[in-house]
């Protein structure tokens, strides 16, 4: 086996095996292939390995990447600006990373423009990091008192990028209370869908999944560091 197929061998059975440890369905976690800096290539290689869904940061770089490339389920993982909603909502099957309510806005409204619907989650930033996006887990609420106004998008839960720390165990903490605040909006809004919890990167994927992912955001154990 090439590196990238053994690289994508092994991220997979550590899934199956920690789901298997905590009684989770590995079927219940999506793996998205964070491609930031990854060569057209290299990604055809990946799909052509079984890899359906990437993940892109930049739009510039993700829009010349996915029309070379013609295929896959692209999510976008990165702050995204106003001005470039409109090729991200022509794109990207899901944005990953709504952190306000006037992108919120512009995404419905571009999306109705295209005659689509986009699948979205809010990103949270739960420990209030300038240096991240994201609203507070008291501005979610109100994001998701207006979102019936939007029937182009679908809201389907919640991102968050914990504050980094090479020890895996320290992102469990945030981890676990964005399980518990999703608890909370459902049964607030039980309405809306709120079915995913993207969390969960390269160093901490396991933990990420112990405590309730459904989307996990792998870049470098699938395809290396980047440089
Ligand atoms: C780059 C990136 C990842 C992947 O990080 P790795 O540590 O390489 O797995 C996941 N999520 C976001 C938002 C990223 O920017």
């Amino acid at each position: 086996m090439d590196s990238l197929a053994h690289s994508i061998a092994e991220v997979e059975e550590r899934i199956k095996s920690v789901c298997l440890q905590t009684g989770r369905n590995p079927n219940e976690v999506l793996l998205i292939a964070v491609s930031k800096t990854v060569p057209v290539e290299r990604i055809q290689e990946a799909i052509r390995e079984g890899l359906t869904h990437f993940g892109e940061n930049y739009l510039q770089e993700a829009q010349k990447k996915i029309e070379t490339i013609g295929q896959g389920t692209w999510h976008f993982i990165g702050h995204l600006q106003k001005n470039k909603v409109k090729h991200a909502v022509r794109l990207f099957s899901m944005v990953e990373t709504v952190d306000s309510i006037t992108l919120a806005r512009e995404l419905n409204r571009q999306a109705l423009q295209a005659g689509k619907t986009i699948g979205v989650l809010i990103q949270v930033n739960e420990a209030g990091e300038s240096s991240k996006s994201g609203l507070t887990p008291e501005q979610v609420p109100v994001l998701l008192e207006e979102s019936p106004a939007w029937p182009a998008l679908r809201i389907r839960g919640f991102m968050s990028i914990p504050p980094y720390d090479p020890d895996p165990e320290k992102s469990r903490p945030w981890y676990r209370s964005l399980f518990l605040l999703r608890q909370r909006w459902r049964e607030e809004f039980p309405e809306l869908d709120l079915a995913h919890l993207s969390m969960g990167m390269s160093h901490d994927f396991e933990i990420a999944i112990e405590e309730g992912a459904t989307i996990i955001r792998v870049g470098t154990a699938l395809f290396g560091p980047r440089d």
